[in-house]
Order: structure tokens, then C-alpha cells, then sequence
């Protein structure tokens, strides 16, 4: 049954809440369906002329039936994605505390840069000649990560943080390669409290894994890595600071002990947001190292992108760096697209990667300027550690309770014996207004709450989400159960049925009569 606006009338518990209302909208919290189950093929929103006579080509294969795109009026159609996104939840209506993610302020100067027409405007096929300017940003931008990281090349083009670790994976294979240790250095290490595109970056292009245990500290420490090195290692992935929160102190030692043997030394730089301005990977020892732009750097990011992930190389892999890159073309800049005696393994990408990722990046480090990139990242620290300080009377921390780097990680050992678990923990949070916390990562620590709360928030806004942990934290040990086992419960759909969604995926849309049929 469909209801006066051709929204279906299912069954309250298919959308999680009794309904209370006729049309089951509540106030402002429109009940949207999809557009194609708005079921209105005759409208259009467009006045296209017929087209004027002309022979098909199709060889008599030409469609039977109605094509059946779903039809609105322009209001209507306005109307379906505006309320669509207002049922989104961005750093941009509230605070976002997940961690790994760096959910920070995109500055609204960084928008109004990347839609300058030289740099919106511009397309790739365009004679290099007149796209100089852009050529310019990207060589200036290439310049600050090279600076910021004490790094000797930078490859621009990668398209995503794992897209970068591929770069710089791709780099380390084939500078083994060219020392002809290929057939015997088929090893990468990886701690076990690494991001998961880790591993699976080394896998994908070959390598075996074998995982790196960190120590009661929560740290990797040299003489488990040492005791893993050998011929047969090609590279140690490991992110600093690590994903726990914490900075791996004995970073210079291990990059040293695996040069010595040998092996090279990727470090994933997603959480170089805590660190910019105040240490650099090259003074580490650190071979490759991709840098999230749309973390470190503030362009925006979730929902799929576009992101962009840069790639930072030391001398050594340095000639081993993807196609294309900028080089000094007379007075002007090229984009090299092949080199002789090619060492490298060509291109990450079509084109030269994410131009308008690249403007807003820069905007942000020119408008910050070196000092207050460094403050950028001592406030998320401090911010971080705030709520750390605030909550670790009551939450538990893995490691005891000492201070953090950008990002704070509390465990569930302090929720035994109440039957709440990190789960429900964090959907209530959602009913206080908030993006829920990371949870249950790193794999590592059990229950994990992994919380960056980014330097964005404001003393206000941290002292806000501080009073709704607690308050939430003191119902759990008081018993409130119920509060927990149904949360979120102000949410236009409640706890989904994850396991029926994975085991019995509905991929494809069926038009709703099918569905009735199919319900009966
Ligand atoms: C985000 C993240 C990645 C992957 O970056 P994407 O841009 O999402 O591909 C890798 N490692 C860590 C630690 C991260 O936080």
C-alpha cells in the first residue's frame, strides 16, 4: 500500500519505530522512500521535444517494454535529495569523534579556492601548456609534503590512503626487483594492531604476511621485529603514531634494524595528523610513507570520497617512484608520463590524480602556515588527551592511563558484569546526537572505543560530548539496560538486521508489487 505521497506504508517495525504519525513523517524527520518506489513513471521534470523521425540501428534488438526510469516534477525531485541529505550526519552538523578517521573542519576557504575557474574548470586532456598554473599548485603542494616529511620525492597521484600504501608497496617491490632479490624477498611484516588495508595492500601485490605482536605497552618493540628479519623480508609496514593512540618510541631502532637487513621500511602515514610540524618520518628512517590528504590535510572526506593519497619516498626508492611526475619543462612544468630505463611500474592512475583535493590541501597548509600546522596538531593532541583526562575514571584503558597522541582508546573491561556492551555503548551515543566513536578497533584490545576528537572541537563542544559519555556511562553501571538494548532509539532507523543483510544482500531494486507478492 502506498500513501499519499507514494511512499509505502510497511509495517511500523520495518522502519524501526511505531508509527505515530499517518504518513509517518515526525516534524521535520521526513519518511523518504526511493525514488523509484515514488512509482510515478509518467512525470517528468523535463520538456524534451519528440525527436524527429530516424531509423534505428539496433538490428531489431531494440527494448520491448518501458525503460521505467522513475519520473518527478523539479520540486518533487528537489525536494527527495534535499531531504535525503538531511538524514546525513557530516562533520559539518556535529561532532564526529571516530577515530583513525580524522573527521575534522573543512575550512570553507579551501571550497572557494578549488572552485577558482583555473583550477575547477580545468580538464586533463588540456595542452600542458595551458594548464601551468595548476602544474605550479601541484609542485608547491609537492614541495610543503616533501618539507613536512623530510621525504626526497612525493607521487601525487595515488586516490586514497590504500591507494597510496599500493604506491608505495608497488615502489618497495620494485626496487627489490631491481636488485634482482625478488624471487627470495617475499616477506612483509605487519604489527598486529595495523590498519587492515595493510596487510592487505602487501597481499594483493604477493607478498606473504606475517604479523609483528606488540608488547603489554601496546608498542612494537625491536626485538620482536629482529626476531622476524631476515633475507626473505622485504618490508615492515607500521604506522606511527600506531593505531592504539600511541607514539612507537623505538621507531628510529626498528627502521635501522630492518635496513640493516635488507628490507625497507613503509610507514602508513594516516596519523600523520599528530605529528606534522613537530617530527618528520625522513629522520625516522622511514622509506615510503602515504599521507591522507583528506585526513592530515582537511579535505573532505567519508561517504566514498574523493579522497586523495599522496606517496612521500626516501633516496632509496626515490627512482622508483609511479608515472606521472612534475619536471622542469624550460621556463614551465611537464608532466613526465614515461622515463627511460624505466626502474618503475608505471601509473597508479589515469591523468595526474585528484586536482581538487590538491588546491584545498595547499589552501589549508598556506592559510595555516608552518607555525600553525604544528599547533594544529599539539591542539589535537591536547584535545585527545582532554577527554582522556575527563572520562579515565570510569573508562578502562588498555595500556594504564597515560597520555595519548591525537586519539584516546578505552576498552571494556569497565563495562563487565552490566550487560552493556561497546556496541550498545556507542549506538546511545548516536541518541545523544553524536557519530558514535570507532569500535572494535584496533583488533587488538577488546571492545575497543577509539576516540579522536580531531582539533577542530572547541573547549564547549568537548565538555558536551565529555557529560553525554558520563551520563551514559553511569546509566550503564547503574543497570539502565533497556536504554542501551533498544538505542539508538531516536534514529529514523533503529539496529539493522546485519547478519540477515550479509547472508541475504537485496542488491537489486524490484519494483514494489513484487515486493507485496513476495511478503505474501
Ligand atoms: C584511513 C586509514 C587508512 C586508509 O586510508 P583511506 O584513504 O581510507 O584508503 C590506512 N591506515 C590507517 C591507519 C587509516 O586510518
Amino acid at each position: 500500500m502506498l500513501n499519499n505521497q507514494g511512499r509505502s506504508t510497511q509495517p511500523a517495525e520495518a522502519h524501526g519505530a511505531a508509527r505515530e504519525t499517518f504518513t509517518g513523517n515526525r516534524a521535520l524527520d521526513i519518511e523518504e522512500s526511493l525514488i523509484f518506489d515514488q512509482n510515478r513513471f509518467d512525470t517528468t521534470g523535463v520538456d524534451v521535444d519528440e525527436p524527429a523521425p530516424f531509423s534505428d540501428r539496433l538490428g531489431g534488438m531494440s527494448r520491448a517494454s518501458e525503460l521505467e526510469l522513475p519520473g518527478l516534477s523539479e520540486p518533487e525531485m528537489v525536494r527527495h535529495y534535499v531531504r535525503l541529505s538531511r538524514k546525513n550526519y557530516s562533520i559539518d552538523t556535529g561532532m564526529f569523534p571516530l577515530g583513525s578517521c580524522t573527521m575534522k573542519h573543512n575550512p570553507r576557504l579551501n571550497e572557494k579556492m578549488a572552485r577558482l575557474p583555473g583550477f575547477g574548470d580545468v580538464h586533463p586532456l588540456q595542452p600542458q601548456s595551458t594548464v601551468q598554473g595548476a602544474l605550479m599548485l601541484m609542485q608547491e603542494l609537492s614541495r610543503w609534503l616533501i618539507e613536512l616529511t623530510n621525504m626526497s620525492a612525493v607521487a601525487l597521484s595515488p586516490k586514497a590512503g590504500a591507494h597510496g600504501e599500493l604506491a608505495g608497496m608497488m615502489a618497495i617491490k620494485a626496487a627489490i626487483a631491481s636488485r634482482g632479490e625478488d624471487q627470495t624477498r617475499k616477506t612483509v611484516l605487519v604489527p598486529d594492531s595495523a590498519h587492515g588495508t595493510n596487510p592487505a595492500t602487501a597481499a594483493l601485490i604477493g607478498f606473504d604476511v606475517q604479523s609483528v605482536p606488540a608488547g603489554e605497552d601496546g608498542l612494537v618493540h625491536p626485538a620482536a621485529v629482529k626476531e622476524k628479519l631476515g633475507p626473505h623480508v622485504a618490508a615492515i609496514m607500521l604506522t606511527n603514531p600506531n593505531t592504539c593512540g600511541l607514539f612507537e618510541r623505538e621507531i628510529v631502532e626498528i627502521a635501522a634494524a630492518v635496513h640493516e637487513a635488507g628490507g625497507y621500511f613503509y610507514c602508513d602515514g594516516a596519523n600523520f595528523n599528530a605529528i606534522v610540524g613537530i617530527a618528520r618520518p625522513g629522520d625516522l628512517g622511514v622509506d615510503a610513507m602515504h599521507i591522507n590528504l583528506h585526513k592530515t590535510f582537511s579535505t573532505p572526506h567519508g561517504g566514498g570520497g574523493p579522497g586523495s593519497g599522496p606517496v612521500v619516498l626516501s633516496e632509496r626508492l626515490a627512482a622508483f617512484a609511479p608515472l606521472p611526475f612534475l619536471a622542469k619543462d624550460g621556463e614551465g612544468l611537464k608532466l613526465v608520463e614515461e622515463r627511460d630505463g624505466n626502474q618503475a611500474f608505471g601509473r597508479m592512475t589515469a591523468f595526474q590524480g585528484q586536482m581538487g583535493m590538491y588546491v584545498r590541501a595547499l589552501s589549508y597548509i598556506l592559510s595555516h602556515g608552518s607555525d600553525g600546522l604544528r599547533q594544529a596538531s599539539q591542539d589535537a593532541v591536547l584535545n585527545a588527551n582532554y577527554v582522556r583526562a575527563c572520562l579515565s575514571d570510569i573508562f578502562s584503558q588498555p595500556f594504564g592511563d597515560r597520555a595519548c597522541m591525537h586519539e584516546v582508546l578505552f576498552d571494556e573491561t569497565w563495562l563487565k558484569g552490566t550487560h552493556v556492551s561497546t556496541l550498545d555503548f556507542a549506538k546511545a551515543l548516536i541518541d545523544e546526537g553524536f557519530h558514535p566513536m570507532t569500535v572494535y578497533f584496533p583488533l587488538v584490545v577488546k571492545g575497543a572505543m577509539l576516540i579522536e576528537p580531531t582539533e577542530s572541537e572547541s573547549r564547549a563542544s568537548l565538555d558536551l560530548f565529555v557529560m553525554a559519555m558520563r551520563d551514559l556511562a553511569f546509566r550503564a553501571l547503574r543497570g539502565d539496560e533497556e536504554r542501551f538494548a533498544k538505542a539508538p532509539r531516536f534514529s529514523p532507523r533503529a539496529r539493522l538486521d546485519e547478519t540477515r543483510a550479509a547472508r541475504n544482500p537485496v542488491l537489486k531494486w524490484k519494483k514494489r508489487e513484487a515486493w507485496a507478492e513476495a511478503a505474501e
